[in-house]
């Protein structure tokens, strides 16, 4: 038997069984794994987590169950499904007149959204993968506290280092959270837009309890 894959993106997730020799076979759609905002981050295609046959995986570990050449054209077609929430957001922002680019990897953080005319980023996050303080996405699983306490204080220090850097090149920065995309996304691209237009300093955008809210960023600490 082959080892399957959990994989996860834009809240749709789906397994996939790796036959001999590595060869991927038929994907089936998957409902939403239990614990999934542990195993998975749909929010960053270059960096997914997901679970293989019950084992927790890092994205280098995937070298081991699959070669790069695979592995990458597994991921642009993850990436390749720009449907759901994430859609959504952009095209309400649209809409409202704002046209972006995506991913640009030129830039710190290589931000989700760019809208040059702007001189703005806007950032998607995951809220387990980015420690979404007092959000019931995140939460640290039981298993390997400290393995996850690392690995999440790196990724905040490196949201930190990016925000930071985008700043004081003079970047207006929005960080959308996924509790935000997920309660409302038609919400969250009309606040996006509002604020992109003539909305002040940098911003957040949080769903918790069932709404959608903005708030300033705080400035990191670095
Ligand atoms: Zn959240």
């Amino acid at each position: 038997m082959g080892r399957c894959l959990h994989l996860g993106r834009n809240g749709k997730f789906e397994r996939v069984h790796a036959g001999a020799g590595n060869g991927f076979e038929a994907a089936e759609p998957l409902a939403q794994p239990a614990g999934a905002c542990e195993d998975v981050d749909y929010t960053d295609g270059a960096a997914f987590a997901f679970t293989c046959c019950g084992q927790d995986l890092d994205s280098d570990d995937m070298v081991d169950v699959m070669s790069a050449d695979k592995r990458s054209a597994l991921m642009s077609r993850i990436r390749g499904k720009d449907t759901g929430p994430e859609l959504r957001v952009r095209k309400q922002l649209w809409r409202a007149g704002f046209r972006y680019r995506l991913h640009d990897k030129e830039l710190p953080g290589k931000p989700d959204l760019v809208l040059p005319k702007w001189k703005t980023v806007v950032f998607v996050h995951g809220c387990f993968w980015h420690c979404h303080a007092g959000c019931p996405y995140f939460r640290l699983p039981k298993t390997r506290p400290d393995f996850w306490d690392e690995k999440l204080r790196r990724n905040q220090e490196r949201d930190e280092t990016a925000i930071s850097a985008l700043i004081d090149v003079g970047w207006r920065v929005a960080v959308v959270w996924e509790c935000a995309v997920r309660s409302d996304p038609d919400a969250v691209g009309r606040k996006l837009a509002a604020w992109a237009g003539r909305g002040k300093g940098n911003i957040q955008i949080e769903g918790l309890d069932q709404k959608v809210r903005s708030r300033q960023l705080p400035l990191p600490r670095i």
